[in-house]
C-alpha cells in the first residue's frame, strides 16, 4: 500500500517549505526555562543534532522575549525557530520583531479578533508563518457553551471560523494545529478539518504522557492520520527529553515508509530458540548506530531459522545460530563468524556501507 498524501497548500517558515509536495517535517518544542542560557543553549544544541527541523519555544513574557532575541541574534538556531504565545497579543508582536520564523496563537485565548488581526497584520507584513492552534484544553469558552460542552464540534467551528478572519485578513501562510489529548478525538477533528480545507496541517496528540504510553498515543494517533495522508509536520508531545520527541517522530514517520533517517533496527523479540542475549547485543548496535545519518535498515535475528528470511529487505543483518552467527547484506549470507566476533564483524561490514 502506497500513501497518498492529501495535497495541501504550501506555507514558508523560514526557508522550510511546508505542505505542497513538501517531505512531512518533524518538530519539537523546548522545555528548558528560556532565562536559563546554559539549559536552553544545550536543548537547542541538542534538537538540531538530532534532526528537529523546527523549533518552538515558550515566551510567556517580556523577559523570554529579549531572551529569545539574544538566542536568534546568536545565531545558535540553524532550524526555523516559532514563538509559542498565548494570552498576550503583545508577546507575538514582540517575538515577530526579534526575528523568528513563526509564531503560534491559540485565538480561543489571544483576546479576541481584534488582537488576532493585529498580529496577523505584523505576521504578514514581516513575512511571518502563523500556527493557528486550537486545542482541546483552549477552546473558546463561546463556542463550546455553543456546542454544549462538545470539544470536536467545538474545535472543528473553532478552526473554521479562524480560517476565515485570517483569509478575510487576506493572509494565507498559516498552517493549524487542533490536538486533543483523546487520540480518537484528534483523529475525528483532523479527519475533518483535512475535508474543509486545504491549509497544511501540523499534527499531534497533545498532552500525551510519558514515554511509554506517549509514545503509544501519538503512535496510534499520528499513524492512523499519517496513512490516511493527512499531516504535514508533526510533533510527539511526551513528558520526557525534547530530543526524544524527535527521534520517535522520525520513527513513525519511517515505520510507513514516509521518511528514512537514520538507521532502523529491527530486531526480533526473542523466544526459545535464542541462544543469546539480544537485548544486550541490539543495545549494543542501538549505541554503535545512533549517530550514522544515512537511512539504513539493520537487522538482528535472535536465530538461523527465521533470521535472514524474516528480514531480507535489511542493509546488513545478523542472525545467530547455536555456535556462529551469519551475517547477511540484504538477505544473502555473506560469512558466518564465531559468536563471540559478531559485533566487531557486523561494525565492518556496517562501514562498509557508509
Ligand atoms: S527470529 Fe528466531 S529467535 Fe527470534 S523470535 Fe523468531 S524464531 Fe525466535
Amino acid at each position: 500500500m502506497k500513501i497518498i498524501r492529501k495535497k495541501t497548500r504550501e506555507i514558508k517558515l523560514g526557508s522550510l517549505g511546508i505542505g505542497g509536495s513538501n517531505r512531512i517535517s518533524v518538530q519539537s518544542m523546548t522545555k528548558s526555562n528560556i532565562l536559563n542560557s546554559i539549559a536552553i543553549r544545550a536543548e537547542i544544541n541538542e534538537l538540531i543534532e538530532c534532526g528537529c527541523e523546527v523549533i518552538r519555544i515558550a515566551i510567556p513574557d517580556k523577559s523570554a522575549v529579549s531572551e529569545l532575541k539574544k538566542l536568534i541574534d546568536s545565531g545558535i538556531f540553524r532550524v526555523p525557530v516559532v514563538a509559542d504565545i498565548h494570552f498576550d497579543c503583545t508577546l507575538a508582536i514582540d517575538s515577530i520583531k526579534a526575528g523568528v520564523s513563526g509564531i503560534r496563537i491559540n485565538p480561543g485565548n489571544i483576546g479576541g479578533r481584534e488582537r488576532t488581526a493585529k498580529v496577523i497584520d505584523y505576521a504578514k507584513k514581516n513575512g511571518i508563518a502563523v500556527r493557528l492552534g486550537i486545542n482541546s484544553g483552549s477552546v473558546d469558552k463561546k463556542i463550546l457553551r455553543k456546542n454544549n460542552g462538545n470539544i470536536k464540534y467545538s474545535m472543528i467551528e473553532s478552526t473554521i471560523e479562524n480560517i476565515k478572519l485570517f483569509e478575510n485578513l487576506d493572509f494565507y501562510n498559516f498552517k493549524i494545529s487542533a490536538k486533543a489529548s483523546s487520540v480518537i478525538d484528534t483523529i475525528s477533528v483532523y479527519r475533518t478539518i483535512s475535508e474543509k480545507c486545504r491549509y497544511p496541517l501540523h499534527i499531534g496528540v497533545t498532552e500525551a504522557g510519558p514515554m511509554i504510553p506517549g509514545t503509544v498515543k501519538s503512535s496510534v494517533g499520528l499513524g492512523i492520520l499519517l496513512a490516511e495522508g493527512i499531516g504535514d509536520t508533526i510533533r510527539v508531545s511526551l513528558t520526557d527529553k525534547s530530543s526524544e520527541e524527535v527521534k520517535i517522530g522520525y520513527l513513525i514517520l519511517d515505520s510507513l515508509g514516509l521518511r528514512n533517517k537514520g538507521v532502523n533496527i529491527v530486531s526480533c523479540p526473542t523466544c526459545g530458540r535464542t541462544t543469546v542475549d539480544l537485548q544486550s547485543i541490539v543495545k549494543q548496535i542501538e549505541e554503535m548506530t545512533g549517530d550514522i545519518k544515512k537511512g539504513l535498515k539493520l537487522a538482528v535475528m535472535g536465530c538461523i531459522v527465521n533470521g535472514p528470511g524474516e528480514a531480507k529487505d535489511a542493509d546488513l543483518g545478523i542472525a545467530f545460530g547455536k555456535d556462529r552467527a551469519a551475517i547477511f547484506l540484504k538477505g544473502s549470507v555473506i560469512k558466518r563468524v564465531k559468536k563471540d566476533n559478531v559485533l566487531k564483524e557486523f561494525k565492518n561490514e556496517l562501514e562498509k556501507l557508509l
